[in-house]
């Protein structure tokens, strides 16, 4: 068996050697029960998008307003990631593929604790995102496509990176030698051409609220 999951849902794919002498434990307290403690509904907000379109702007203001409303969030950011959890990862793509597959399940993990999450990476691979996906309840994913078009991305360049990226400085770089597969059918697209951050917040708000995502679990 690979992973624990919420409501007895496994990590999909095969067991690694390493897992087959593991037994899942089952949990002391139900993880619905946590979130019922918190007067929450767990979810993953999953921010995805080229670098520069927006993510972390939008989801640090999501994530204000749930605090405002009372609501117990965490923000897994893709920097502050690599500097920890992930530090020992590279931009391959499999070591983009190993970045996300951690991601997911520590934000799984919180969100059985009983946690909003909200996470902001460019997760560039479909495949990736749909594990993530499956990890969790129907309705708990909430794929959020930052739909900022490359020529913005890299006109804003907040960090710089688009600049080091087409001097040579930075190799593998999502939109311009590695690629970005959009999201199919996310759950909310939003473009910051036409709107502007608070507004593009208030849409992801707006999105929560009309699924009740923001209401108090049935007891
Ligand atoms: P990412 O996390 O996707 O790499 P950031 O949020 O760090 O992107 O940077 C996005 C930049 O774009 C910020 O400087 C932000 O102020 C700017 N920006 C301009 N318009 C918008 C908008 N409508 N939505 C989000 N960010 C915007």
């Amino acid at each position: 068996m690979i992973g624990a999951c919420r409501h007895g849902r496994m990590s999909p794919g095969k067991a690694p050697m390493s897992t087959q002498n593991i037994f899942l434990q089952a949990p002391a307290i139900a993880p619905a029960n946590r979130a019922l403690r918190r007067h929450q509904r767990p979810c993953v907000l999953w921010f995805t998008g080229l670098s520069g379109s927006g993510k972390t702007t939008i989801a640090g203001l999501v994530e204000r307003r749930l605090a405002e409303l009372g609501l117990h969030t965490y923000l897994l950011d893709g920097d502050n990631v690599r500097h920890g959890l992930c530090r020992d990862l590279g931009f391959s793509d499999a070591d983009r593929v190993e970045n996300i597959r951690r991601v997911g399940e520590v934000a799984h993990l919180m969100a059985d604790a009983g946690l909003i999450v909200l996470s902001a990476f460019i997760s560039p691979f479909r495949s990736d995102r749909r594990l993530v996906r499956q990890l969790m309840e129907p309705g708990e994913f909430v794929e959020i496509f930052i739909d900022t078009p490359l020529g913005e991305c890299e006109r804003r360049d907040p960090k710089g990176l688009y600049k080091k990226a087409r001097a040579g400085q930075i190799g593998n770089f999502t939109g311009l030698d590695s690629p970005y597969e959009r999201p199919e059918q996310p759950e909310l697209r939003l473009a910051t051409l036409e709107e502007t951050a608070e507004q593009c917040a208030q849409r992801v708000l707006d999105y929560l609220a009309a699924r009740q995502l923001l209401a108090p679990p049935a007891a």
